[in-house]
């Protein structure tokens, strides 16, 4: 066993590195935002953890009403927080915050590989289940499968058979879902809607990953009956994909889509995950990683 395998052993839980001092949950001080050494960007907004909590009540409130009118269950829904480009800080005081106010699951996802190693370590106590919501490349997967529970951007068997031979040396599967491009824009990542059951297909009988559903990011229209058409599409290739009762696909309930512009449409469609950013964090700077460009 490489020190790689040791920490994806537990998959979501990294153990804590031996030289930091690891601070008792309720001993953890959130700074202020002016004492907070925010890294890399000046503009990352750093929420102080009020901010923070009201936002994830607020959110909570959102997706409640967005269940109850879909005839769900009130705390189904999961919320991922996306944060990218959010300090470790800022992301920590809304660990923390959310047992007592998003009154659901809490799962974090991060874009980058980069984001996924430099906030891991300070995040590590909490032991946060973290996903990748990001593109892949293949030279960053061992780095990426130190932090990781789930990767939900699986939209070639390349990548899918690169992730199996790195997890299947583990004792548990890596989850992973397969992302597909539902709107079709150029700008997005994903595998066509015409491929995605065969790919999710192909994927599910790959040893070393357990295939638990579809992600896709939404299409970007004003108009709510083409965005809620696309999260509708996901949800029936998923629901081909669970139907063939091919081998792999026992595990197949997963839905990650709808953000925070759109994830009432998602709840509708039958949503398990929301990934939303800007909602509980604020707005951001544009970055690369962002799957959208930014409006101008
Ligand atoms: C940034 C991002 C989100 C969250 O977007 P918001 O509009 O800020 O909620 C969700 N999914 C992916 C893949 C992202 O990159």
């Amino acid at each position: 066993m490489t020190p790689d395998d040791a920490a994806r052993h537990d998959g979501a839980t990294p153990p804590p590195r031996d030289d930091v001092a690891v601070p008792a949950r309720d001993d953890v001080a959130v700074p202020a935002r002016d004492d907070v050494a925010v890294p890399a960007r000046d503009d990352i907004a750093v929420p102080a953890r009020d901010d923070v909590a009201t936002r994830l009540r607020e959110v909570h409130q959102r997706i409640a009403a967005a269940e109850t009118a879909a005839g769900r269950s009130v705390g189904s829904v999961r919320l991922l927080l996306a944060t990218k480009t959010v300090g470790a800080p800022a992301i920590r005081a809304a660990l923390l915050a959310a047992p007592s106010v998003a009154h659901r699951p809490v799962l974090i996802g991060e874009n980058r590989v980069q984001e996924l190693v430099a906030k891991g370590p300070d995040l590590a106590d909490l032991h946060p289940d973290v996903h990748l919501i990001g593109p892949l490349q293949s030279n960053k997967v061992n780095a990426a499968l130190r932090w990781v529970s789930c990767v939900q951007t699986v939209d070639s068997l390349a990548l899918a058979t690169r992730l199996a031979a790195r997890a299947t040396a583990d004792v548990r599967p890596l989850d992973v879902l397969v992302q597909v491009n539902v709107s079709g824009e150029t700008t997005k990542s994903g595998v066509a809607p015409d491929d995605a059951v065969a790919l999710a297909l192909a994927v599910g009988a790959l040893e070393g990953l357990r295939l638990r559903g579809l992600m896709t990011v939404g299409a970007r229209s004003p108009d709510d009956a083409v965005v809620r058409a696309g999260y509708a599409v996901l949800r029936r290739l998923r629901d081909e994909v669970r139907g063939s009762g091919a081998p792999g696909t026992e595990a197949v309930t997963e839905l990650s889509m709808g953000m925070s512009g759109d994830l009432e449409a998602a709840v509708a469609e039958g949503a398990t995950v929301v990934r939303l950013g800007t909602a509980v964090f604020g707005s951001r700077p544009p970055v690369a990683a962002d799957a959208q460009p930014p409006s101008t």
